[in-house]
C-alpha cells in the first residue's frame, strides 16, 4: 500500500471526520506537560498536539482502563450476573512508535489463548495512527537499544511523518486503507515527498544514538546472571514502593479484581483496577504469606519482567526503552542505569573469573 500525503492544513479536517465515526484519543497538553485525551466536540480539534515530546500515561489507557467493570451481579445465583463486554469504535491518533511496539506487546500478552475479552474486544475496535518522533526528548530514553524507534511489523493502520508543511502517511493494514480512501483529503506520495521522508529518517537516526554498552539480544541473559547480584539491594534502597514506574510503563498491565458489595450484601459490582508489583501487598497470599516480601526482591522482579520475563514469553519487548519510568520515580531509579550497571557487573565477574583461572594454571 503506497504511502499518501495529507497537508498539514486539513488535520483538524481529518480529526473531524474520524470524529463522525469512531470516538478519537489524541495527545493534548496539559501543563507543561502532555496527556492522550478523548477529543469531546469538533472545536477541541485545535488542542491536538502531533508534536507532543511524550505523554505522561501511554495509550493502554483505552485498551486496558486504569478501572473496569467486568461483571454486575444481582443476587446469589450467577445467572443474573451481567458482564459488559463491548466496546465503541475508536481511534488512537498520535501514538509514538514505542507505545505502538507496547501494544504489539500487549497484545501479545492479552490475546493469547485464553484471550481477555475485554481488552480483546476493546483491541478489535481500536484503529492506531501513530506520529514519528525526531529523536529523543530526554537523557532517560533507550528506544534505539530496544529496537522501537520504528513501528512494529504490524498492529498499526496509519502512520505518519511531519515533513514541514505535510505528513507522510505510511498505510499498516486495509482498514488504515480504507480510513485513508474515505477521508478523502489524501494524495499519494510523489518523488520529493520520499526524498523528503529519506532525509527525515537520516536525521532521526542521528538523533536516536544507542545508549547500553551492549546489544540487548543479550539483555535476559545478563539479566540471569544479575539475579544475585547486590545491585538490586543497593537501588532498591532508595525506592519507596510507590508504584508509580507500573503505572506509567506501557507494558505493564497487571490487575487486581475487587468485588464491590451493596448494602444487601448479595448485588454489586466486580471490577478491576490496575495493580502494581512494586506495592507489598502484590504477591501477598491467603495466610499472610508473602513471595516478594522485601522490597530489593519487587524492584528485581520488575526489573527482570521488563528485561527478560516478558520477551521470553511474548517474543516482544518487555521494556520499549520510553524512560517514563525513571523520569517520573521519585527516588531517581533508572532503569538505563540499572541495565548499564548489570553489564559492568557482568564484564567484572568476566574478568574476575579469568584471572582466578590464570592463578590456578
Ligand atoms: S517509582 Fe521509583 S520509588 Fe516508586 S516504586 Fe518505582 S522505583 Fe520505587
Ligand atoms: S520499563 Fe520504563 S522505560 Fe521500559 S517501557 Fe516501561 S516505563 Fe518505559
Amino acid at each position: 500500500m503506497l504511502p499518501q500525503i495529507l497537508p498539514k492544513d486539513k488535520l483538524a479536517d481529518f480529526a473531524r471526520f474520524l470524529m463522525g465515526e469512531y470516538r478519537l484519543a489524541a495527545p493534548v497538553a496539559k501543563g507543561h506537560q502532555f496527556a492522550f485525551e478523548f477529543i469531546e466536540t469538533p472545536e477541541d480539534v485545535g488542542r491536538i498536539r502531533m508534536d507532543y515530546d511524550i505523554t505522561i500515561l501511554p495509550p493502554k489507557k483505552f485498551l486496558h482502563p486504569m478501572y473496569e467493570e467486568l461483571l454486575r451481579f444481582g443476587g446469589r445465583d450467577p445467572a443474573t450476573g451481567e458482564a459488559p463486554i463491548q466496546a465503541e469504535p475508536t481511534v488512537i491518533l498520535g501514538a509514538h512508535p514505542y507505545d505502538l511496539h507496547a501494544i504489539a506487546t500487549t497484545d501479545a500478552a492479552m490475546r493469547a489463548e485464553p484471550a481477555d475479552p475485554y481488552y480483546a474486544t476493546k483491541r478489535d475496535a481500536t484503529l492506531l495512527i501513530g506520529i514519528n518522533i525526531r529523536g529523543y526528548v530526554n537523557d532517560e530514553q533507550f528506544m534505539a537499544d530496544m529496537r522501537t524507534t520504528e513501528p512494529p511489523e504490524g498492529g498499526w493502520d496509519l502512520f505518519m511523518t511531519d515533513l514541514g508543511d505535510r505528513y507522510y502517511v505510511e498505510v499498516g493494514s486495509d482498514a488504515g486503507s480504507k480510513l485513508h480512501q474515505a477521508a478523502g483529503m489524501f494524495t499519494q506520495a510523489a518523488g520529493d515527498d520520499h526524498k523528503a521522508k529519506q532525509a527525515f529518517d537520516n536525521e532521526k537516526a542521528s538523533n536516536l544514538p544507542k545508549r547500553l554498552p551492549y546489544d540487548t539480544r543479550y539483555l535476559p541473559e545478563l539479566m540471569s546472571e544479575s539475579y544475585d547480584s547486590l545491585l538490586w539491594d543497593a537501588v532498591a534502597r532508595r525506592c519507596f514502593s510507590c508504584g508509580t514506574c507500573t503505572n506509567v510503563c506501557p507494558t505493564c498491565y497487571c490487575f487486581d479484581v475487587q468485588d464491590k458489595l451493596n448494602l444487601d450484601a448479595a448485588s454489586g459490582v466486580r471490577r478491576r483496577q490496575w495493580d502494581s508489583c512494586q506495592l507489598h501487598t502484590f504477591a501477598e497470599v491467603a495466610g499472610g504469606e508473602n513471595f516478594r516480601e522485601h522490597r530489593s526482591s519487587r524492584l528485581r522482579h520488575r526489573m527482570f519482567r521488563k528485561g527478560k520475563f516478558i520477551y521470553e514469553q511474548t517474543g516482544k519487548p518487555g521494556c520499549v526503552g520510553c524512560g517514563r519510568c525513571s523520569v517520573h520515580c521519585v527516588a531517581d531509579i533508572s532503569i538505563l542505569e540499572a541495565y548499564q550497571q548489570i553489564a559492568d557487573e557482568a564484564a567484572v565477574s568476566a574478568m574476575e573469573i579469568a584471572a582466578a583461572r590464570e592463578e590456578s594454571q
